[in-house]
Formats: structure tokens, sequence, C-alpha cells
């Protein structure tokens, strides 16, 4: 079969590099050079030209989204799909093998993963049981503590022990966590990895299994990889496989989580015989674009080095603006995207990127006014939201009743008469005991040891539980019939209905989104390892959320942080912002190595555009509630004067004035005239503020006349929909 199509498109060295030996392979280049092509090409390559199944193959990427992108991309190069090939992030990899190997990790069939906000609640709760001081311990520096420990594969037992009353304290707690996770069948992201590489370290027979089944594993972004990911990788590819890496030491961002920029320094050590390959030409961005980003990272030391190159013309110079305040550099953001989009460039193309999330704020508040469509990657999460989790919480429980976090959210909501106290004597007894709370439930109403009013108010709820456990077990019942169910017979949208106003309201269609969600759930072949679609479900609602949110279909602009935009381009890029303290950020002052890590972050930033870059920076700046005057940051200095130039377009200034905002399409306030209210006349881009949400601004709406809905941004409460008729909303 003649396989050089694969090779088509691709220069001399990403030739090389996609048709090397089957052996371990380092690709080492900078930004935009096609690493992620040659290992897309790679993977089509090593199916066609060596014959290995795709079954044989491993891809890690950094983002689910990526990983769909890659298959998708594999099938446009061979015309079928990679059908048996493990694709996906270093966490969906390691719970893919978890559920499949659950008995041999030593975890329940039903162990369920916890996200961050889960991890933070059993901290504190762990604290609050064994009357730990949160104050001395602060319980989010107790979750980056373990994380951190899990990170570079320890557990608690291998934490160096400290005379120092505070590590002692941390120790110990992690102790308590490991206990409590344990019992609870609780997994944070971190220990997905460790148990990962300890369930394949630990079991010769099954680390054989799959070091014979992938017979080749490639990796993206491999920079970013951190000390458990890493060792994981190597006992995985073994003797027997081989591994293709590709990464850029320059584009390393993720020091602050762990990664650990060794690694790349490290590959030809720990893996035999490699192959290094490099690659130095650019294929997304312009000449002056591509200069100024090789100045700027030439200031870090200890480079692995490399200049990029492009034949694709210089282009336009970078522009710099400054606004005088963050008012006026998002006004000019705009104007800019107005210009681009009207000579017809799609909005999708266009990115605004920022250091840290509060940043987004007023340069939405004036996307909105202007009605232009965005999305925010990683912004406000669906299955984050309090009635969502608390839905799935049930269904949590009814898979297994020994879930404590599951059966702490929920047993008393909607309230049924079970106190702070009775839950305290769970608690205790749970603690005492080694018990579940659940189980501690089931002792309190054996031996009586609570009044009879709150010992039956308990039995009812377990009762409650058992009900759903059985509903869920029921073949024929789909999964969103399931979560109707459950939903129901838990009670809660009598309980959101009653909530005072529109709070409610949105959390009720919340609920009912999530029985479309449920409905609407694939549960693939693929998917073997989970033993119920409710399970995989479940998973899926931790692990995919703040990604799915950003919709693909809808031309919109991009706006994520620095962090969010690495393996991506647009052609027009706005990085924002660029000021001393925020960035480089004001932390990174203190710690060595951090400035470089922000640099190496200006310099993903400015990679991310193939056309045209602007760098904004404000002179005084409104932020988290105060003002500050920074200066422009160091990074703008860096970039050699002659690709980029100053545009000045005061003259223009203009503060933005309420009245100049345009109307929706459809007045807004007709389903108020319709009930004979007070005519208040909201347009999209208002302020507005409302008796219990606070203050907030109009950033959508739908239906007509007495359904009108308006979709607010409160500042304190997140985005919420509300019925325009009922909403008390004020216009400020
Ligand atoms: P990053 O470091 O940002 O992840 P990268 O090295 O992975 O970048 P790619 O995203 O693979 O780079 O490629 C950058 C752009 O250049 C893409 O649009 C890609 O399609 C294009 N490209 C890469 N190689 C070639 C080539 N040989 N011919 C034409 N276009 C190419
Ligand atoms: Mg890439």
């Amino acid at each position: 079969m003649d396989v050089s199509f694969i090779l088509d498109d691709l220069n001399d060295k990403q030739r090389d590099a996609v048709a090397a030996p089957l052996q371990n392979t380092l690709i080492l280049a900078g930004a935009g050079s096609g690493k992620t092509r040659v290992l897309v090409h790679r993977i089509a390559w090593l199916m066609n030209a060596y014959e290995i199944s795709p079954y044989s193959l491993m891809a890690v990427t950094f983002t689910n989204k990526s990983a769909k992108e890659m298959q998708s991309r594999i099938e446009q190069l061979v015309g079928v799909p990679p059908q048996g090939m493990w694709v996906g992030t270093f966490h969906g990899l390691a719970h893919r093998l978890l559920r499949a190997h659950w008995r041999d990790a030593g975890l329940k069939e039903n162990f369920q993963i916890m996200d961050s906000d889960d991890q933070l609640r059993l901290v504190k709760r762990i604290m609050k049981a064994f009357n730990i001081d949160d104050t001395r311990w602060p319980p989010k520096q107790v979750c980056w503590f373990i994380n951190a420990q899990k990170d570079e594969g320890r557990r608690a037992a291998h934490v160096p022990d400290s005379h120092d009353p505070f590590s002692k304290g941390m120790k110990e707690l992690y102790f308590h966590y490991e206990e409590a996770t344990e019992q609870g069948g609780l997994l944070d992201f971190g220990e997905l990895l460790l148990r990962a590489h300890e369930l394949l370290l630990g079991n010769p027979p099954l680390l054989k299994h799959y070091q014979e089944r992938f017979k080749h594993v490639l990796v993206d972004e491999f920079q970013d990889t951190n000390s458990i990911q890493y060792a994981w990788l190597r006992i995985l590819v073994g003797q027997e496989g081989s591994i293709t890496a590709v990464g850029d030491d320059d584009q390393s961002i993720y020091g602050w989580r762990g990664a650990k920029i060794e690694n790349i320094h490290n590959f030809t050590k720990h893996f035999t015989e490699v192959n290094t390959i490099r690659l130095e030409q650019n294929y997304r961005s312009t000449g002056h674009i591509l200069k100024a980003a090789n100045g700027l990272i030439s200031n870090n030391e200890d480079r692995l080095g490399k200049e990029l190159w492009t034949d694709s013309g210089s282009g336009e110079p970078i522009s710099l603006y400054a606004g005088f305040n963050e008012q006026d550099e998002a006004r000019f953001i705009i104007e800019i995207i107005k210009k681009w989009r009207d000579k017809g460039t799609d909005l999708k193309e266009i990115a605004i990127l920022y250091r840290s999330n509060a940043q987004s704020r007023v340069v939405e508040e004036c996307l909105v006014r202007e009605q232009i469509a965005y999305r925010i990657y990683g912004g406000h999460r669906f299955y984050d939201r309090l009635e969502i989790k608390n839905a799935l919480a049930y269904a949590r429980l009814a898979l297994d009743p020994n879930d404590d976090g599951a059966m702490e959210r929920v047993i008393n909501v909607p309230p049924r008469g079970i106190g702070e106290r009775s839950i305290g004597t769970l608690r205790e007894i749970a603690r005492d005991q080694g018990f579940s709370m659940w189980k501690a439930a089931v002792t309190i109403i054996e031996q009586g040891l609570l009044p009879a009013r709150a010992s039956n108010a308990i039995r009812s709820f377990l009762s409650l539980i058992e009900g759903m456990s059985v509903c869920i077990q029921q073949p024929d019942l789909g999964l969103g019939d399931v979560f109707e169910q459950l939903i129901q017979e838990a009670g809660l949208i009598p309980f959101h209905e009653k909530e005072k106003g529109e709070k409610g309201e949105a959390r009720v269609e919340n609920l009912k989104e999530l029985v479309s969600a449920a409905s609407g759930f694939n549960w693939s072949s693929e998917d073997e390892e989970f033993s119920s679609p409710l399970m995989a479900f479940l998973d899926k609602a931790v692990l995919d959320a703040g990604e799915a949110q950003a919709d693909e279909y809808q031309d919109s602009i991009q706006l994520m942080t620095l962090h969010a935009a690495k393996g991506l381009e647009f052609p027009l890029v706005f990085l924002t912002g660029v000021e001393e303290n925020l960035f480089p950020s004001k932390m990174s002052f203190e710690e060595p190595g951090r400035i470089e890590e922000e640099r190496r972050l200006c310099y993903v930033g400015i990679t991310r555009a193939m056309e045209k870059l602007y760098i904004t920076y404000a002179e005084s700046r409104r932020l988290y509630g105060s003002e500050s005057f920074n200066s422009p940051s160091r990074f703008i200095s860096e970039i050699p004067t002659d690709c980029i130039e100053e545009v000045r377009l005061r003259s223009q200034v203009s503060r933005p004035v309420s009245m100049q905002r345009p109307a929706l399409n459809r007045p807004m306030n007709s389903s108020l005239s319709s009930l004979q209210q007070p005519t208040v006349s909201i347009n999209m881009g208002d302020k507005v503020k409302h008796p219990v949400f606070g203050e907030g601004l109009v950033i959508n709406s739908e239906g007509q006349g007495a359904q009108t809905r308006v979709q607010v941004n409160f500042d304190d409460e997140g985005s919420k929909w509300l019925v325009l008729a009922f909403a008390k909303l004020e216009v400020l």
C-alpha cells in the first residue's frame, strides 16, 4: 500500500519526525512549528506504514477537546476512525484504567471522582471532625499541599517528618484525608494519576499486559508533565514499547502545578536510544510576531535553545496600545474587533487573552453592549451549580450509600428534619467507629441513639435512598428517566419552587436541563469500563466540566486565560493587561523561577497570533475593587523595538454613556406592559440591580411577551436567567 500521502504537506524535518523509526523519539520544537500536526501524522504513519493496530496505540493530549480533534484529524487523513486507540488526557486515561481494574487498584467498584470543590469541602469536613484550627491550616492550603504531594507521588506515609508544627499538622491532615477518601471511595484528580501509577507498579502481570498492548505511546505538550505523569509513562512504555514525545521547553507554564521542565531535559537519560528531532520552521505566525517571541524568550536562561523562522513574510508590526484605564483598553479592543468583523473576519478567529480570570469582566461588558457574541473558556460550569450537584449527589448515593460527601450534601436537602445536631452525631459515630455515615445512620437507628423524631427522619431518608438504588437498577429505564425519577423522589422541584423568586425558577430549569443532558448522554461501547451509563455520566460531569461550555458552533469571540490558550491559534490576538503586577503577576516576584515561567506564558500568548497581534495595557486599573497604577510590563520592553509600534487613539476616547446603548431588536419591556406594570425598558448591556442577587449586567434575552427572560450576570452570584415580568430589576 502506498502510504506516502501521509507525508504530503510536511516539510523535510517534519517528514523525518513522522516517519522516524519505531523507537523513542523526542521532537523538540518551538511554537507553531507543527508539533501537534506531526503527532497526528505520525499516528497515521504508524498505523499504515508499520501496520500497528490503533488498538496498540495511546495518545496523550492536553485537553479532552484536543483528544477529539486528534481523532477526527486522523480519520480525515486515513479515511477510517482509529478504533480501539486510547486517546485522552493523563487524567482521562488514568481514570479509564482504574475503572477497568478497580479491584486491582484497591478501589470500590463505584468509586467517585471529586473535583476541587468537593475536595475542599471534604477537607473542611475533616478539619471540623477533628477540631483542627482552620486559621492555622487554611483548608485551601491543605488541598494544595495534598495535591502537591500526590503530584510528586507521595502518600502521607512518605511525607518526610518534620519538627515544625505546621508541617506536622499538614502531614496529619493528609493522613486523615487519605482515610476519609479511602472509606468513601473518593478520588481527587491527583489520586487518579497516583493510583494509576501504583496500579501498574504493584501488579506486574497487568503491567506486562499493557506494556505488550501499547506498542507506542505519543504525548503532546510534553513540557507540562509532572513527576507522577512522567513516572507513569516510563513504566507503561517499559523496555518493550516506545514513545514519541513532542514539546517545547519554552512553553512550560504549569510549574506552579508541579509540571517539571526537567522531564524534557532528562528524557534522553531515562529513555533508551532517543532519536531527537528539531523543527524550526514556523507555519503559524508572521515574521514580526515570531521575532517578538524569539526576542522575549531569549531573556530566559537555561533554555534548550532554538530559533524559529518563517518564510511567510514579516507581516504587520505588533501594535501596542496604552489605555488610560481598563475601560479605555476594552473600548479600544472592541473598536478593532468591529473593524475586522466588518472586513469579513469570523468572530471565532479572534481571541482575547488575559492573565487572570477576573480581567475578563470589563471586556465582556463592552462586548455585550456592542452585541458581539463571545465565549469564555473555563467559565461558570453547569455541573458546578448547587442544584445540579445536589441532584448528582442523590445519584451518587443511590450508587453507593457509603459516599459520605454525597450524604452530607443532601441528607437534609430539601429539609427533612435532620438537623445539625443529628448530623454531628452521625459524623462522630462514623469517625469513632471508622464507619461511613450511612452505616453510622443504620447504627443510630438500631441502637436508638437519637430521640425518636430525629431517628425517624433519618430512617425515612435511608429508605428514600434505598428506593433510589432500586430505581437506578431498572434495566429498561433510560438515563433521563432515572434522573427525572430521582429528582422527583427527592422532592427537589417543589423545594426550589418554594424558594423565593426567580432563583428557584432558574434552579428548576437547570434540573430539567440535567434530565435532558442525561437523556442525550451517549453511552458508547468505548466506555466498556463503566459498569453502568449512570456511572459514566457522573464521571463525565466531573471530568468534562469547564471545557464543554465553549460552543464550537456559534461564531463568537474567544476569551480565555493565557494558560487555556496553549496549543491554539487565531488570526487576530489581543494580549491584554500587560502590566507589571498583573503580568508578570505580583506573586511571581517572590519565588525564584516564577518570572521566567511568566515570560514563557507571555511567549505562549504572543505565538498564538497568526496574522496580527495587539498588546494592550492600562495606565490605571480597577480590579478586585481597588484602583492601581501599574507600569507597562517588562515583557513589552523585551520585545525588539522594530517589530512593535505604539498606536494612540486618544482623540477617539469616549467613556461609555448609557444613552448610547443600542436597544435589543426586540423590545424587552413588552411583557411588562402586557402585565400592566410600570414599564421599565431593559437593554442588553444594562447594569441592573436585583433585590436578592445584587448588581449585575444584562447579557442575553429570549422569549416574548410574558415569557420574556433575561440573562443577568451578577457580580456575586454569577449568571442567572430571570423572568422579566417577575424579576424586580432596577436599571442603574
Ligand atoms: P504549539 O507549540 O503552539 O502547540 P505546534 O508546534 O503544535 O504549536 P501546530 O499547531 O501543529 O504547531 O502547527 C501550527 C500551524 O502550522 C497549524 O495551523 C498547522 O496546520 C500549520 N502547519 C504546520 N506544518 C505545516 C506544513 N508543513 N505546511 C503547512 N502548514 C503547516
Ligand atoms: Mg501543539
